[in-house]
């Protein structure tokens, strides 16, 4: 019995990290490390903080908070994508860090974890006030970043645009171009083909790895999709095409209902043409954003935020199976009612690797010199999905948990392995 785990306080108010150290305590409890691996495992290597001053548009110069935490670069360079969100706090950046130490884990890439945020609202601020703003978050991560050391890429609120101006600030800053340094890059500048589509093309592999499982046939399946940016567009997009029957879509501007099957392309096209958003799409009747979560569908993918699925409205929740395109979209004390109502969870830490799996390609291509084409891009994508998948449901089946904790297991016991063969000082 170990008496050294605090399990992080439990509040009304659920916060990402609390769940994912709930998460964490128990799976390694289960695998029975020592007490000394269980802090080397928790604790951040770096965190910085660095405070941002911008020239706005109108002349003012506002300062922003930027931050990064390396969780750990056990199993090799720390890997992590950059948010850009009103509401990036620490405590998130830190949770998201660990995630990618165990994503990584999880799907065997040579990466550790790492995670970038910086709070603002990129939907307010000019081209070029963010081109300012990424700019200067670069020049002060000058000596995080590095294409062996800390390698960054998109999250919500970034893109290849946004990786783009990195790596010209990171490449003027060391006298060459170091296309390695980021992932996620525009194609022009290095990026790699299937990048943009792969965190959702996880999404589908392991979808339909986990509904062979439930001997749940895709061609007469249904889902609903929460959250329709890059992740959840192209989750919807590829489910359609091996045949599920997407019944509803969302995005900040609401949800979107048809008990028919939604047009995916048409809706994406919809978005696209309307500045990024849902809002007035025809294809289907609006819900309340909350009804998508208890509709009567076999497959439910949140592809958003953390905390989407709490213990407030977990009850309701019909579908067969919860395939977690966002990071910590559902929170710990939500958990065990999943459980017990037999809901299979294929976790987000499995599920949305796709994205990670295909910037570790980037950046091996970005140090070979060369270009892959997509169909070898997607065929290794897909074999590393489902290998993980079948790794993660085999560790479940051995330890008698749910996929979300055997996922854990998985990727602690991997870092944990590897960290003994390393050695510390
Ligand atoms: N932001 C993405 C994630 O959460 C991708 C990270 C990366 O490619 O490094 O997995």
């Amino acid at each position: 019995m170990m008496t050294y785990i605090e399990p992080a306080p439990i509040t009304d108010k659920e916060n990402p990290l609390a769940s994912m150290m709930q998460r964490f305590d128990k799976a390694v409890q289960l695998l029975g490390i020592s007490e000394e691996m269980y802090h080397i495992l928790k604790v951040p290597r770096k965190q910085v903080i660095v405070g941002l001053p911008v020239t706005m548009d109108n002349g003012e110069i506002r300062t922003f908070e930027g931050y990064r935490v390396i969780h750990s670069t056990i199993l090799g360079p720390s890997k992590g994508g950059i948010r850009f969100d009103p509401a990036v706090n620490l405590d998130e950046v830190r949770a998201l860090a660990a995630w990618m130490t165990w994503k990584c884990a999880v799907v065997d890439i040579p990466y550790g974890g790492a995670k970038g945020g910086i709070a603002c609202n990129p939907r307010q601020m000019s081209a070029g006030e963010i081109e300012r703003l990424m700019r200067a978050y670069t020049t002060a991560m000058l000596d995080v970043f590095g294409p062996d050391q800390d390698i960054p890429a998109p999250d919500m609120g970034t893109g290849p645009r946004e990786m783009a101006w990195l790596m010209d600030e990171y490449s003027k800053a060391k006298g060459m171009t170091v296309q390695a340094v980021v992932t996620g890059k525009p194609l022009v500048l290095g990026g790699s083909l299937g990048r943009t589509e792969a965190t959702g093309r996880g999404v589908m592999v392991t979808a339909l790895a986990g509904m062979e499982k439930l001997r749940l046939n895709p061609y007469k399946a249904t889902a609903a999709v929460q959250g329709f940016g890059n992740v959840g567009s192209h989750a919807a997009s590829l489910l359609r095409e091996r045949g599920v029957c997407i019944q509803a879509i969302s995005d900040i501007s609401g949800a979107y209902y048809n008990q028919g099957g939604i047009d995916i392309e048409a809706a994406i096209a919809y978005r696209d043409r309307n500045n990024g958003m849902l809002e007035g799409f025809q294809g289907a009747e609006m819900i309340a954003p909350e009804e998508l979560f208890s509709l009567p569908v076999d497959v439910l993918v949140p592809a958003a935020k953390e905390d989407v699925i709490t213990h407030h409205n977990v009850a309701n929740i019909q579908a067969k199976m919860i395939v977690e395109g966002a990071n910590g979209p559902t929170s710990f004390r939500a958990d065990d009612i999943i459980n017990e109502k037999g809901i299979m969870v294929v976790p987000d830490i499995l599920a949305n690797a796709g994205g990670v799996t295909v910037s570790y390609f980037e950046w091996v291509q970005n140090r070979i010199g060369y270009k892959w084409t997509l169909e070898r891009i997607n065929r290794r994508t897909d074999r590393i999905m489902k290998d993980s998948f079948n790794k993660v449901y085999q560790t479940a089946q051995q330890y008698q948990v749910p996929l979300r904790i055997a996922a854990y297991i998985v990727a602690i016991d991997k870092v944990a392995s590897t960290y003994k063969y390393r050695g510390g000082y």
